[in-house]
């Protein structure tokens, strides 16, 4: 057989898996070239919120396409990018949008922002230099987000080119002081320039939870000591966890925000850093010196940002959190049918998504378990992938209580491959 030329992500050709070719998608549905259906129950990596091929979203590409599709962004501006970063503003409280273009440019972009901020203000301020992290995050694989995210397998062979960080520890239920009293000591030390935190869920590092408030008093140490916030939404955000970002959920405002995934519906790829008046401040002067120093050939795309202005239309027009509501509320009824399967443990929800880890005796992203889980639920039509023994649902919001039903079921029958 001859091998296709395609090198896919995090994807090891060597296992000879196979992989499904997908012609056409709708809501929650795949479908192949054969015409077989294949439930999306990952959103194809998080990204798909209100479904695939949202007609809405769909137009305004289309139309766009045909009006302007490409301008140089340094100096030049279009008003689909005006229109997404005035409804970026009264969404998310932060007055200023930088765009890019995936989620990991945009931490990269939120970084950037931190240490010019405080070499900018100049004072003796400059050496603030650090940034610390929550143990277990993942911020993306570009060299600086892989330096901000748990060490492991997946980024050892690149271990040299990963700058150091502080690490403050995850915090589990009973043991958030020990999360506490590391983020104090790191922002007292002068060198500390910011904190970055995926709120309430840890997406990549496991589907990992922790309430609202743990999240306020992390921001409240950071604002104490006048450490950057820095909010971590590629995930989160659009919804996801109940709410449209998870820092509401917790009253909090960031210095810094990461939106990205969802911000087009999941149709393109788009993201911004939302950044504070203060950070905007420390870069705005006559010195060209003090310019952002940041850009990509692409930034702002203008058929992105219509995509992600006809997003905001959805939002606005439709009873998108009505959805998320009933969506949330079924995933717990799933979650309650899990708790009881013998084999099963962990079982967790958090607004739209909803994670179980399965009894293994060697747990971990590389466990065994994995390329099983993979092919089971591939072979019932469902497009769910597992973090090692970990498995979750993170469907698109219009994935109907059928297919919902089967994924759940499907989740519990998985158990007989612990056998
Ligand atoms: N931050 C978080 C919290 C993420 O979950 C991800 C991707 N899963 C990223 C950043 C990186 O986003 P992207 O894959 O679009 O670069």
């Amino acid at each position: 057989m001859t091998r296709s030329p395609v090198w896919h992500p995090f994807t090891q050709h060597g296992l000879g898996e196979p992989i499904p070719l997908i012609a056409r998608a709708e809501g929650a549905s795949l479908y192949t070239a054969q015409g077989d259906r294949i439930v999306d129950a990952i959103s194809s990596w998080w990204v798909t919120t209100h479904g695939h091929a949202y007609p809405p979203i769909a137009r305004a590409i289309a139309e766009q396409a045909g009006r302007l599709d490409q301008l140089i962004f340094a100096g030049w501006t279009h008003q689909p990018a005006q229109d997404v970063a005035q409804g970026l503003v009264s969404i998310t409280g932060l007055p200023y949008a930088f765009f890019s273009d995936s989620g990991s440019t945009c931490v990269e972009v939120a970084l950037k922002m931190a240490l010019g901020h405080w070499r900018h203000l100049g004072q003796g301020q400059g050496q603030r230099q650090r940034i610390a992290v929550m143990q277990h995050s993942y911020h993306g694989d570009t060299i600086g987000a892989m330096s901000i995210g748990e060490r492991g397998v997946y980024n050892a062979a690149y271990e040299p080119l990963l700058f150091a960080v502080d690490t403050v520890p995850f915090p589990h239920a009973g043991a958030e002081q020990a999360t506490y009293d590391a983020l104090e000591r790191f922002c007292a030390g002068d060198d500390a320039a910011a904190f970055i935190v995926e709120p309430l869920v840890l997406g990549a590092g496991g589907m990992l939870f922790y309430p609202p408030a743990v999240l306020a008093e992390m921001a409240r140490i950071c604002a104490v000591h006048g450490v950057l916030f820095i909010a971590d939404e590629v995930m989160t955000g659009w919804g996801r966890i109940g709410t449209m970002l998870a820092c509401d959920q917790a009253g909090v405002r960031p210095d810094i925000l990461c939106l990205a995934k969802g911000i087009t519906g999941g149709a393109l790829p788009l993201a911004v850093t939302m950044a504070s008046e203060a950070i905007y401040e420390s870069h705005y002067a006559p010195d060209r010196s003090k310019t952002f120093f940041h850009s990509s050939s692409y930034t702002a795309n203008a058929i992105a940002c219509a995509a992600a202005v006809a997003n905001l239309g959805v939002w606005r027009d439709e009873p998108v959190q009505a959805r998320i509501d009933t969506l949330a509320a079924r995933q717990a009824a799933g979650a309650a049918m899990l708790a009881k399967v013998d084999g099963v443990e962990n079982v967790r929800q958090c607004g739209t998504i909803l994670a179980l880890d399965y009894r293994v005796p060697q747990g971990g992203y590389l466990s065994g378990l994995q390329p099983r889980l993979l092919a089971f639920f591939r072979e019932r039509g469902l497009l769910i992938r597992p973090l090692g023994n970990t498995a979750y649902l993170m469907p698109p919001y219009s994935i109907t209580q059928e297919d919902l039903t089967r994924c759940h079921h499907a989740l519990a029958e998985a158990v007989e491959l612990l056998a």
